[in-house]
């Protein structure tokens, strides 16, 4: 994420309270989604989003650039992904440039329009790929972890969340790729969630603290946030964050957690 917004300031709820918040809709919309995929195989449209680009920069470590390591990561997730039948794949951007106005004094219309986009292609879910980086500078953080929707206003759009990052984790770590596990949520999961410390949802409850996250809930869909590597960790740079096959690796891993999540099958 980048980086004047990484400092994390407010409490963050973590995958296991967001498990046993939602324990009892966890069963009934897993028997439900069991029930509707032995009637009708539905096609699953997928969002990809590179997060950032050369106007809304993420970070920036040493020779490690993460808007452009997105893009790529991205890239080569779709490409994976288009193995499978019963998907469909779209990107938010496919250039280095923001495609949506450019407008450096704004990034959450920028935002807004990565969802509006997602939201106009119908789709089930917003993966967006990104890279971390430690505002702190705290080498020993590494490692890959998910934010994902809080249980809040719609639970089902969390639990969705929270299994898919699952899915994606673990493919994650095939690649070597460690947990993080997060300072200031150190639960082990490498799954966190964020609230807003003002934003509200239309029943009262505490908003999700990225736009991207809480819009697309609004929206109908949920969105998670892929975490893959620190640039600032030396061993996630020089062995996750350094060339296109590397890049490429994480993309696969990606695709692969996406696929085993919904359950598709590869032409
Ligand atoms: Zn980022």
């Amino acid at each position: 994420m980048k980086t004047r917004i990484k400092k994390i300031v407010t409490a963050t709820l973590c995958f296991t309270i967001a498990f046993s918040l939602v324990a009892g809709s966890t069963i009934s919309a897993e028997a439900k989604a069991k029930k509707k995929s032995k009637a009708t195989p539905k096609n699953i449209v997928v969002v990809l989003d590179a997060g950032h680009d050369t106007t809304h920069l993420g970070c920036h470590y040493e020779n490690f650039e993460e808007g452009i390591a997105n893009l790529y990561i991205a890239y080569y997730c779709k490409q994976e992904l288009e193995k499978y039948s019963g998907v469909t794949v779209y990107m938010t951007r496919t250039g280095f440039d923001c495609p949506y106005g450019a407008n450096p004094d704004s990034s959450a219309d920028c935002l807004t329009a990565r969802v509006n986009y997602a939201k106009s292609v119908k789709a089930d879910v917003l993966v967006s790929l990104h890279n971390d980086y430690d505002p702190d500078l705290d080498k020993s953080q590494n490692g890959a972890k998910v934010i994902i929707p809080n249980p809040n206003y719609r639970p089902d759009i969390c639990v969705t969340g929270a299994y898919l990052a699952k899915s994606i984790l673990t493919q994650l770590t095939t690649t070597g790729l460690e947990i993080n596990d997060w300072k200031l949520c150190p639960n082990g999961t490498g799954i966190v969630t964020r609230d807003s410390s003002s934003g509200k949802y239309p029943d009262g409850s505490a908003k999700d603290y990225y736009a991207l996250i809480n819009k697309s809930k609004t929206a109908g869909f949920p969105t998670i946030i892929v975490e893959h590597a620190f640039c600032t960790n030396e061993s996630d740079r020089v062995n996750h964050l350094s060339s296109p096959e590397q890049y490429q690796q994480l993309g696969i891993a990606d695709a692969t957690g996406i696929a085993q999540y919904y359950n598709l099958k590869l032409k």
